[in-house]
């Protein structure tokens, strides 16, 4: 079988051990870097299938290591950081990053991060072009050649600008879209920067497709970051 590698970056060698052994244990190669010299020597002599990024690093900024790795590769990489640093979370994100994770972690959150990631990654580089399969979660489902969305087989009907904003977090379920790759995606580069929009549509969205608005189980928020799909359970 093959074995995935993953790359991970953390000066803190506490955690950078619990990581590792975690994932060990699960059937994953493990390499790690400490500097951010290091993380960007291994990423490209390595070809990691996947980078785990502390953005608090004693040598270079985070930010411009994903930066630096994104101008040749698309290696999901998903970001570290401490729990009160949204602004840095939306940066990375914006800067090319995959996900984030926020310290402290659990394992199962960990795990759940890696697979979504690897998953959307091999996804989109199978991707031919071709419609995609429809989107299933929760009863929930979108027809992209049709442009339908059903909950339990009843017709929903939204705005077209209400149906590009879901049509593209489920495009990415699993994965946390900032407010500004969702505002670039669906009103294009002269997007307000300005997010009140959006949530607008998006309380619009959840009174026509959530049970309980206040308790969604489709989109959830991911405060002061953006919003998240439920995984696709259909996707491989
Ligand atoms: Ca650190």
């Amino acid at each position: 079988m093959h074995k995935f590698t993953v790359l991970i970056v953390e000066d803190e060698k506490s955690i950078s051990d619990f990581t590792s052994r975690t994932l060990v244990s699960h059937g994953y190669r493990v390499s790690c870097a400490s500097t951010g010299k290091e993380a960007l020597s291994l990423a490209s002599s390595l070809c990691p299938d996947i980078i785990l990024l502390d953005l608090g690093l004693p040598d270079l900024d985070g930010m411009e290591i994903i930066q630096t790795i994104r101008t040749w590769s698309g290696t999901p990489i998903i970001v570290v950081s401490a729990r009160t640093l949204e602004d840095d979370k939306v940066q990375a994100l914006d800067a090319g990053a995959d996900d984030y994770l926020t310290k402290p972690f659990g394992v199962s959150e960990l795990l759940a991060r890696i697979r979504t990631s690897l998953r959307h990654s091999n996804k989109l580089n199978n991707g031919n072009g071709l419609p995609q399969h429809p989107y299933r979660a929760r009863g929930l489902e979108i027809d992209f050649s049709k442009r339908t969305i059903t909950v339990e087989g009843q017709a929903i009907h939204l705005t077209p600008i209400e149906y590009k904003i879901v049509a593209f977090l489920a495009q990415n379920s699993g994965k946390v879209m900032t407010y500004s790759a969702v505002m670039n995606n669906v009103w294009g580069p002269f997007a307000e920067s300005d997010n009140k929009i959006l949530r607008v549509n998006m309380a619009n969205i959840r009174r026509k497709l959530e049970r309980n608005p206040a308790q969604p189980v489709y989109i959830f928020t991911e405060v002061g970051v953006g919003y998240r799909m439920a995984d696709d359970e259909d996707m491989p």
